[in-house]
C-alpha cells in the first residue's frame, strides 16, 4: 500500500496524503510506516530544503487515529506501545532541521492536528469543510501525540486547554484568529500559498507569533498567574464531570506536568496516561456511543430504505413554543423554506421573533455570515392562513396537546397539500394513530417528537404507526438529520420511548418528595450518580402540568405501576407549574432559581427530612424504575434494538454517557443482580417495581442486552 505520493521540485518536497480504498485520511499503521520512511529519506537528501504536506483527500486533511486501531486494543502496554510509536514519528518532524509546512483542507482532528502542530508552518482553507481541533476527551482519551505539550505553546494555556478540556473542533477562521494556523487562504491557491511560504521558510523567514496574546502572556508567564489559570480549569473540569469523567482532568495534568518539567516529561506523561485512559470502562463506553451514533447517521429506521424525498420547504402548524423552535432549527440548520401559521397574527409575530432568535444566534456565534443571516431571515414567513403550505415536502404540527384541535388542523391540511406532502406531529402523548385514523391517507403520517428547547437539545423520536410507508419514514428521518439531530425511529406505543421511561422515574421522585425525603438532597444525589439536573428540577423544567398530563396518559395505558403522585396535583391546581410559572418545587426569579419553595411540602401533605430512606435505597428506586421501564418498552418493541433504546436516552434525558444507556447499565451491573434488587425493592417498595418479564427470563438464561460485548 502507497499512502503518500512524493514528488520533489526546487528543492520542496510534496507530500501528498491519500489513503487508499478510504473516504477520508486517518493514521493508520501502514500510515506511520511509509511515513517514517519518507521522512528518513527528506533528512538524508540534502536537495531538499523543505517539505509540504498536503491531503489528497476532498474533505479531510487527517481526520484522526484510526478508531479501529484503538478500539483493538486489549491492554496498557499495547497502547502505551501504540502512542510511543506515534509521538515518535511526530516529534521527527520538528527534528528535521528542514522546514514543514502543513497545508490543511478539510477535517485535521486528534492525531491529524497533533502532526499539524509539529510542522513549522500552517495554512488552513477558509471553507465550511476545514475543521480543527482535538476531540479526544469526548471519546474518554487525551490528545497524546504531543497535543497537551505543543497546542499551549503555541497559543496560550488559557486557550488551549479550552480547547483540550472541552475537546472542541473549531472552524478554520477561528482556529486562525486563536493562532493555531498561520494563515487563512482560498482553497483553489492552498498548494500555491503552502509551496510559497516552503520557500520562504527554507530562505530562512520565520513568523512572527503573538503566542496567545498580551494578556495570556502577562498572566501565564509568572508563576502565579499559571498557578491561578490551572486551578480555575481545574474547578470548572470538576464541575463539569462530576468526577465521572477522567480524561479532561488528566489533560490538564498533562499540560501542567509538561510545562513545568519540559516537553519530554510530559510526552511521557501523555502516553502514560493515555494508556490507562485507553482500556477504561469510561473511554470504552464513549467509543461505544461513538459508533453507536455513527451506524445511527446511516440507520433510515426501516429495512431496505427508499430514498428520502427531497424536502424544500417546510410547513409548520403552531407558531408557539415548540413551532417556532422547529421552524427556526430547520432555516439554520437545514437552510430550508419555513411557513410558520398560528391563528393570530400576534401568535404568528412572537413565533418568527423566537424563529428568528435562533437565527440571530448562529450569527452571534459567528456560525454564519452576515449574508448567510440575511438569507436565512428571508426565507421565514408566517401567517394565520395556509397560503404557502400547499407547497410544502413537510409539515410539521405543534399546536395544542388537544386531539380535538389536532384532528382540525390536520383535516384541512389533508384538504390544502399537495399530494406527496409528509405531515408529521410534534405530539407528546397523543398517539400517531388517533391522529391519522380520520385522514385519508394514514400512510404519509407520522410523528416528529422534538424536544425542548429544540435548538439545542439533540435528539428526534420519529414516530411510525403500523401504516406510516417506509418512504415517508425515511424523509422524516433525513430531514430530521439535516435538522443536526440523532433520529431514533420508534414504534407508535404510549409515551413513545423517552417518556415512556423517563415518567417512572419521575413519578418515583415525586413519590419520594411525599414520603419526605428532601427536594435539594434528591436532586443532588441523582446529580451526583451523574444526571446533568435531578429529577426534581426537571419536573421543574419539563413544567408540573405538562408532566403529570403525561404521566396520567401512561397511568391509563400501563395501569397501577404508572400511577402518578397524588400530591403533584395539587402543586399543579395551586398553579404552580415549575420554571414558566416563576414557581413549582423550586422558586424562579427573572428566569434563576432561588432555593426551594418550602411551602410545597405543606401543599404535598409532607414534611422536609421526615424519611428515613438510605441514599442507596433513594438512588436505586429512582433508576431502576427506569431501568425496568426501558426493558419492557423494548420487550414491546418500541425500540428496534438496545442500541437505539441507550442513545436515545442519552441524547433525550440526558441519562449518564459513561454508564453507555439505560440497558447497558443493566448488562454492567449483571442481569441477575438487577433481578434481585428488583425484586428487593418490590418487597420493600411494591408491586411496581415487579422486574419485568424479560428481565427475569434473560436472568434464567444467562443472557445480555449485548452478547458480544
Ligand atoms: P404552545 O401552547 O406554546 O403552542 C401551541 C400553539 O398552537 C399556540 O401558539 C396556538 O395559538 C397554536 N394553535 C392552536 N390551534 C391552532 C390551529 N388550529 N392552527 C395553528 N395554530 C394553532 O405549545 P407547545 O409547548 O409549543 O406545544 C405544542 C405541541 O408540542 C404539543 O403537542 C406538545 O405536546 C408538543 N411538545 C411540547 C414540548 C414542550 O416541552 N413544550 C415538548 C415536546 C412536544
Amino acid at each position: 500500500m502507497t499512502a503518500f505520493t512524493t514528488t520533489v521540485a526546487d528543492g520542496i518536497a510534496r507530500l501528498v496524503l491519500d489513503l487508499p480504498h478510504e473516504p477520508i485520511n486517518k493514521i493508520t499503521r501502514g500510515v506511520r510506516e511509509e511515513l517514517e520512511q519518507l521522512v528518513e529519506e527528506v533528512a538524508r537528501d540534502a536537495a531538499i530544503r523543505a517539505v509540504v504536506l498536503l491531503s489528497g483527500k476532498s474533505d479531510t486533511f487527517i481526520a484522526g487515529a484510526d478508531i479501529d486501531e484503538f478500539v483493538a486494543l486489549r491492554t496498557r502496554d499495547e497502547a502505551y506501545a501504540l502512542v510511543k510509536g506515534g509521538q515518535a514519528l511526530i516529534n521527527r518532524l520538528p527534528a528535521l532541521g528542514k522546514p514543514v509546512v502543513a497545508a490543511i483542507h478539510g477535517a485535521c482532528l486528534g492525531g491529524g492536528l497533533e502532526a499539524a502542530l509539529a510542522c513549522t508552518y500552517r495554512l488552513a482553507t477558509e471553507h465550511d469543510k476545514t475543521k480543527i481541533g482535538l476531540p479526544e476527551v469526548q471519546l474518554g482519551i487525551i490528545p497524546a501525540a504531543g497535543g497537551c505539550q505543543r497546542l499551549p505553546r503555541l497559543i496560550g494555556i488559557q486557550a488551549a486547554l479550552d480547547i483540550i478540556l472541552a475537546g472542541k473542533t473549531l472552524p478554520a477562521k477561528s482556529a486562525f484568529r486563536r493562532g493555531i494556523v498561520d494563515e487563512l487562504v482560498h482553497p483553489a491557491v492552498l498548494e500555491r500559498e503552502a509551496m510559497r511560504a516552503a520557500r520562504q521558510l527554507a530562505g530562512g523567514w520565520r513568523p512572527a507569533r503573538p503566542g496567545g496574546g498580551v494578556k495570556a502572556a502577562l498572566l501565564e508567564k509568572n508563576p502565579a498567574g499559571r498557578a491561578l489559570v490551572f486551578a480555575l480549569a481545574r474547578k470548572q473540569v470538576r464541575a463539569k464531570t462530576g468526577g465521572h469523567y477522567p480524561a479532561p482532568l488528566t489533560a490538564l495534568q498533562a499540560v501542567e506536568h509538561g510545562l513545568r518539567y519540559g516537553v519530554d516529561a510530559g510526552l511521557d506523561f501523555e502516553a502514560a496516561s493515555f494508556a490507562d485512559l485507553a482500556v477504561g470502562d469510561v473511554s470504552r463506553e464513549l467509543v461505544r456511543i461513538f459508533f453507536a451514533t455513527t451506524a445511527l447517521k446511516k440507520d433510515f429506521g426501516v429495512a431496505d430504505a427508499p430514498e428520502p424525498r427531497p424536502v424544500e420547504r417546510l410547513g409548520v402548524a403552531g407558531a408557539g413554543f415548540m413551532g417556532a423552535g422547529i421552524g427556526g432549527t430547520a432555516v439554520t440548520q437545514a437552510g430550508v423554506d419555513v411557513r410558520l401559521r398560528d391563528t393570530s397574527l400576534t401568535a404568528v409575530g412572537k413565533g418568527l421573533a423566537a424563529a428568528r432568535r435562533i437565527v440571530d444566534d448562529r450569527l452571534k456565534r459567528r456560525r454564519i455570515s452576515k449574508y448567510e443571516h440575511r438569507r436565512l431571515t428571508a426565507q421565514l414567513s408566517g401567517g394565520t392562513g395556509w397560503a404557502g403550505f400547499r407547497r410544502a415536502d413537510l409539515v410539521i404540527e405543534a399546536v395544542f396537546e388537544d386531539l380535538d384541535v389536532k384532528h382540525a388542523v390536520f383535516r384541512e391540511l389533508e384538504a390544502e397539500v399537495g399530494e406527496e406532502c409528509i405531515l408529521a406531529s410534534n405530539t407528546s402523548t397523543i398517539p400517531i394513530e388517533r391522529i391519522s385514523a380520520v385522514l385519508s391517507r394514514p400512510e404519509r403520517v407520522l410523528g416528529m417528537h422534538f424536544f425542548s428547547p429544540v435548538e439545542k437539545m439533540p435528539l428526534l423520536e420519529v414516530i411510525v404507526t403500523g401504516q406510516t410507508s417506509p418512504s415517508a419514514t425515511a424523509t422524516a428521518v433525513a430531514f430530521g438529520r439535516r435538522m443536526g439531530k440523532t433520529v431514533v425511529v420508534v414504534q407508535d406505543h404510549p409515551g413513545f420511548w423517552v417518556n415512556r421511561i423517563l415518567a417512572p422515574y419521575l413519578n418515583e421522585a415525586g413519590r419520594l418528595v411525599a414520603e419526605g425525603v428532601e427536594i435539594e438532597g434528591l436532586d443532588r444525589l441523582m446529580k451526583r450518580f451523574g444526571f446533568p439536573v435531578g429529577p426534581i428540577t426537571l419536573l421543574d423544567e419539563i413544567g408540573l402540568d405538562v408532566g403529570l398530563k403525561a404521566s396520567s396518559v401512561l397511568h391509563e395505558a400501563f395501569g397501577d405501576r404508572m400511577r402518578p403522585q397524588e400530591g403533584l396535583k395539587a402543586v399543579v391546581a395551586a398553579g404552580r407549574l415549575g420554571r414558566k410559572s416563576g414557581g413549582g418545587f423550586y422558586r424562579y426569579k427573572k428566569g434563576k432559581r432561588r432555593g426551594v419553595d418550602e411551602s410545597i411540602y405543606a401543599l404535598i401533605g409532607t414534611q422536609p427530612g421526615s424519611a428515613t430512606i438510605a441514599d442507596a435505597d433513594v438512588r436505586d428506586r429512582l433508576l431502576y424504575a427506569m431501568l425496568n421501564e426501558a426493558v419492557r418498552a423494548l420487550d414491546e418493541g418500541v425500540v428496534r434494538s438496545p442500541r437505539d433504546g441507550d442513545i436515545a436516552a442519552i441524547f433525550g434525558i440526558g441519562y449518564p454517557p459513561f454508564l453507555g444507556g439505560p440497558l447497558r447499565t443493566l448488562d454492567r451491573a449483571g442481569i441477575p443482580q438487577a433481578v434481585e434488587i428488583l425484586r428487593r425493592l418490590t418487597t420493600a417498595y411494591g408491586d411496581r417495581f415487579t422486574p419485568a418479564p424479560r428481565l427475569e427470563r434473560m436472568a434464567a438464561d444467562g443472557e445480555r442486552f449485548y452478547p458480544d460485548d
